[in-house]
């Protein structure tokens, strides 16, 4: 076979193997079953192509996107490497013919849409081929997790027994556990070897910026785009962000379009060629604005809202610098923004079958945890991310030289971040000369209602504790440990005891050190002052510097936390999550703004009376929200009481 790096050079000139590539080869010449992670643009196609190319017989290849595959096809055969493709937009000649050569043993890779393998002639025609390797890209798709789940993938692993079973490689840029299992799983793969590779992008300067105030936000992006030079993609996660940024730049004087799923194919079509060949410099985008992006020279992405994933994020932001060069991947980050995605998730309700919902919702929001986390907590962000793909490769005590915390840098020019002072100076105290996690000061935020619960808990032991414990002590009563030590303090006979438990030992620290920052608290074994008074028996709030305080909940508290269920209108409460979804794109809010769940719950169940008092009574409706719910909501109720009269009840 010789020496597989010359055959790289001679067959696709290329100098060396790209990080990954060369074991990836490796395995499927030698007939593993394979499953490949690697980033888009890493170089995935190689991986299969120089298999191809050395083994006799010819190649399969599933692809479900048939205009990447004619550019491919057309690449191969630029090469000198007999390809074709069979798809719906040929004849059925055409791809008779084709389908000849292929048995004649004239091709080497041959791509195919996933949809042929339902047609029984095109599957015989398949089964008279000297097939060498079965390769399934975009595997993802088999994955009803993914967003890109296509069903015809599912019957790919019949077509591959069929097929005589040859190795099967699989390819996906998607790299959750839960969407490796599925590929492995419905593919019928067979101990396959999984490689995760490429996720390492060097010269990527990764960084966030937090906006601690909404209003600066727009002002921070101009500054960024003005200040950074050739072409950029900002990310807006709804379309007004779209046309709210796209005027503002405008207004600048800067060379921007805007390209989002409303728009008209024709209309998309050209602004993507504008911006592909350089006539247009700033691309506002949401994520519609992806596939088959051609331009290698972006300098910078800026996500003006936070996506809803690690992976989103970084596919997005890795659209910058493809060339090679350096480039700029700039996230504006204010934890309000999550929001959005709470949103989103909502408004899954009408897209996720019932019974899933739950599971798949759970699955979004830790997702979206997952981004906050790249924000706040991480110590490096190529680190953080190649983490949570799992590709194997640590960041050395030096730091990755490429992130806002590993150089304190935005690396934005005019750009300096107050946190990243705040960083610096801490840095001093670790010994590996990188900023702890920590130790470093997150920008303060507000805190939703349950968090701010959780933290007049915390006070409320604080207070108890009454400068006689340590925060860490604290910590260990507010979370029920069994320690000796700790059972043998007085504070184990007060509600303090357990009262966190489940929320974790690190966050419960860290809130009990970023409420000394605000002043709450005084001292290393500490005392309420008096914000901390005020804040613990709700008179005030405070903004924190922490990240989200959320408990692992247990079953059993989950149960019991959720609404009896048994006197509940099922049909209604349908109806009334339905209304509150239109009102809530009305309104461009989340759902849970106009009314929470609980709210609606009780709506259900007790289908009040028309008056106010009744409405007062329900979960949720103070006041102020009684008119306008009544509006929403009131006929709805009034119609299920005529159609559902109750009945008595039995016991
Ligand atoms: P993916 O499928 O992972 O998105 P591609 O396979 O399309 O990425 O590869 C992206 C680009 O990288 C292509 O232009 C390809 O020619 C190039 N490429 C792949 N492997 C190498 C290599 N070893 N050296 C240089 N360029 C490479
Ligand atoms: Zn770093």
């Amino acid at each position: 076979m010789g020496d597989l790096g010359q055959r790289l050079a001679e067959r696709f000139g290329h100098a060396d193997f790209r990080p990954g590539q060369r074991v990836i080869v490796e395995d499927v010449i030698a007939g593993q079953d394979v499953v490949a992670v690697m980033p888009t643009g890493a170089g995935k196609s190689l991986c299969y192509q120089l298999p191809a190319v050395e083994l006799e017989g010819t190649t399969l290849v599933v692809s479900p996107l048939i205009s990447l595959m004619k550019d491919q096809v057309d690449a191969l055969n630029a090469l000198g490497i007999p390809a074709a493709f069979v798809n719906s937009t040929q004849s059925p000649g055409e791809q008779r013919e084709i389908l000849d050569q292929a048995r004649a043993g004239a091709l080497k890779l041959l791509y195919v849409a996933p949809e042929r393998f339902r047609f029984e002639g095109a599957m015989s025609a398949l089964q008279r081929l000297e097939i060498s390797r079965f390769i399934v890209d975009e595997a993802h798709c088999v994955s009803q997790w993914g967003h890109d789940f296509r069903p015809d993938y599912l019957n790919l692993s019949s077509a591959i027994e069929a097929l005589g079973r040859p190795p099967v490689a699989a390819f996906t840029a998607t790299a959750t556990d839960l969407v490796r299992g599925d590929i492995a799983k419905h593919l019928g793969l067979q101990r396959p070897e999984v490689h995760v590779s490429g996720f390492l992008r060097e010269n990527l300067h990764l960084s966030v910026v937090p906006i601690k105030k909404m209003a600066h936000k727009l002002e921070h992006l101009l500054k960024i785009i003005e200040s950074l030079e050739g072409s950029a993609i900002v990310y807006c996660a709804t379309r007004r962000h779209c046309e709210e940024v796209t005027l503002a730049l405008v207004q600048r004087g800067v060379n921007a379009a805007i390209y989002h799923g409303g728009l008209e194919d024709q209309e998309r079509h050209t602004m993507q060629d504008a911006f592909d060949l350089g006539d247009t410099r700033v691309m506002v985008a949401t994520n519609a604005f992806g596939m088959g992006i051609d331009k290698a020279d972006v300098r910078a992405v800026v996500h003006y809202d936070v996506p809803g994933s690690v992976e989103a994020y970084y596919q997005e932001a890795g659209r910058a610098g493809r060339d090679g060069e350096k480039a700029h991947c700039v996230l504006l980050f204010t934890y309000a923004d999550t929001r959005i995605h709470e949103f989103f998730i909502e408004r899954g309700r009408d897209e996720v079958a019932p019974e899933r919902y739950e599971a798949w919702a759970s699955r979004e929001r830790r997702k979206v945890r997952a981004m906050v986390r790249y924000a706040y907590e991480a110590s490096c962000r190529h680190g953080e991310i190649l983490d949570y793909f799992g590709e194997n490769m640590t960041v050395g005590p030096e730091g990755c030289g490429a992130c806002d915390l590993c150089t304190g840098q935005t690396g934005v020019p005019g750009e300096t971040l107050a946190s990243l002072t705040a960083l610096a100076q801490t840095s001093g105290r670790s010994s590996r000369g990188r900023a702890k996690t920590a130790e470093r000061e997150l920008p303060t935020r507000p805190l939703d209602e349950q968090e701010q619960v959780v933290v007049q808990k915390a006070l409320s032991a604080v207070a108890r504790a009454d400068g006689r414990l340590s925060n860490s002590a604290i910590c260990r009563i507010l979370l029920g440990s069994k320690r000796p030590d700790v059972l043998s303090d007085p504070l184990v006979q007060t509600r303090s005891y357990g009262q966190l438990k489940g929320y974790g030992h690190e966050p419960i620290r860290r809130l009990l050190v970023a409420l000394e920052r605000a002043r709450c608290t005084q001292g290393q074994r500490p005392r309420l002052t008096s914000t901390g008074f005020e804040v613990m028996w709700g008179r005030q709030s405070v903004d924190l510097s922490v990240g989200p305080l959320v408990a692992k909940r247990s079953k059993a508290s989950r149960a019991s936390a959720s609404a009896p269920t048994d006197d509940i209108d099922e049909q209604l409460l349908e109806q009334l999550r339905a209304a509150r979804l239109e009102a809530a794109r009305d309104l461009e809010v989340p759902a849970y703004v106009v009314a929470s769940n609980k709210t609606l719950e009780g709506l259900a169940a007790v289908r009040p009376e028309a008056n106010d008092e009744a409405w007062l009574s329900i979960h949720g409706i103070g006041p102020k929200k009684v008119e306008p719910l009544r509006d929403l909501f009131g006929a709805l109720v009034e119609e299920a009481k005529e159609e559902r009269p109750s009945e008595p009840k039995s016991a």
